[in-house]
């Protein structure tokens, strides 16, 4: 609080406390500074809002109005967020398959008929392989982008995706790394792509004395009080991202023995990129439901996440599903347990030994 309050009282005392004010555009900066990217990103309301738009923009990019549509290659192991962001843009999604990195396995994909754009994603904090997607859409001429929600700053082949000419959404909610509360980032290196989901996020409005509109956009903006938490917490990003590593070193410790003991599975990551675990997977071998119920009862929070889209109420049987076999193994056998940059050795040991009672 003592590090923002200077900026918090003055952003509200001078009634400037959204509508691109000095703070989102500062963040703006600070993100691109951190990226070394050639583009400015845009920052947004919210990760899913990031993604709705930019999809919006591509859509248009390719000339298709707000009622045309076209299939869009999806993983179904994702957030219902991702899938939303398709569908409410008039949008079709095929739900793909995923392989044990819990990204998006392109060898399954076999049909791409009258798709047009492919969203991979950055599951748990992690990447998918970027050359083998830059190669996979441009031989099929796909729209490429990533749901980069979780994995804000990590890098693939020492590089960020969108140093690969990647279009890419960040999500800045509490529960990620990286955080302005709630709050959203995106970044393509086409600028036609970032002149519209500027204005888009901006109702559409091109000018803005009378407001006029080409297209329907939905209002996207981020508020200042976010963006000055965001800017605070990309200043220690860095120092944020060792702190977890330390953490995230231990949990690779324990699991691993649980994995040679034959008790659980976890994410391969690839050996191509680092992972934040925004939260830490692991697979039981069986439903989770007992697992779930006991972590309850020692006041652990866990969630049953990420999950399969194609069996939420909304999304069953209503969109093609391509061959989702390791997807169906696994959905109802991992959970996500919590990792935080600040939990205390107590709590981490607290969180093991938990673990290990309930398989023994
Ligand atoms: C967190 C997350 C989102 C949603 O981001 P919000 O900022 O909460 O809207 C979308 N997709 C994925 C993969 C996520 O992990």
């Amino acid at each position: 609080i003592d590090d923002i309050k200077t900026q918090f009282s003055e952003c509200l005392e001078s009634g400037f406390v959204t509508n691109n004010g000095k703070y989102v555009k500062k963040f703006e900066l600070d993100l691109k500074e951190y990226l070394s990217s050639k583009i400015k990103p845009l920052v947004f309301c919210n990760g899913e809002m990031a993604l709705y738009n930019l999809i919006q923009a591509w859509k248009e990019e390719l000339g298709f109005d707000h009622n045309k549509s076209f299939k869009v290659l999806v993983p179904s192991f994702t957030f219902s967020g991702t899938v939303n962001a398709i569908v409410k843009n008039n949008l079709e999604p095929v739900f793909c398959d995923i392989d044990d990195t819990m990204t998006i396995n392109l060898q399954k994909i076999d049909n791409v008929k009258n798709a047009k754009m492919i969203i991979a994603v950055g599951a748990y904090g992690t990447l998918p392989n970027i050359e083998q997607l830059i190669d996979f859409s441009k031989k099929y001429n796909l729209v490429l982008i990533l749901d980069n929600a979780p994995s804000f700053g990590i890098k693939y082949k020492n590089k960020f995706p969108c140093n690969y000419n990647i279009s890419e959404i960040w999500s800045f909610h509490a529960t990620k790394v990286l955080s302005s509360m709630e709050g959203g980032g995106a970044l393509s290196n086409n600028e036609k792509i970032m002149k519209r989901i500027e204005y888009l996020r901006n109702f559409g409005q091109k000018e803005l004395v009378r407001g006029n509109i080409e297209s329907l956009g939905l209002n996207s903006k981020m508020q200042e009080i976010s963006a000055i938490v965001g800017i605070y917490n990309l200043s220690r990003f860095k120092e944020t991202l060792l702190l977890r590593r330390i953490i995230i070193d231990k949990y690779k410790n324990i699991f691993n023995e649980m994995i040679e003991d034959n008790r659980i599975d976890v994410m391969r990551v690839s050996k191509n990129t680092l992972c934040n675990f925004t939260f830490y997977p692991i697979i039981l071998k069986e439903d989770a439901d007992n697992f779930v119920k006991y972590m309850k009862y020692k006041n652990i929070e866990v969630r049953r996440y990420y999950t399969a889209v194609h069996e939420l109420d909304f999304y069953r049987n209503k969109y093609t599903q391509l061959n989702l076999d390791f997807t169906n193994n696994i959905k109802d056998k991992i959970v996500a347990l919590p990792l935080h940059s600040g939990m205390s050795d107590n709590k981490i040991e607290f969180l093991f030994d938990s673990v290990k009672s309930y398989f023994n």
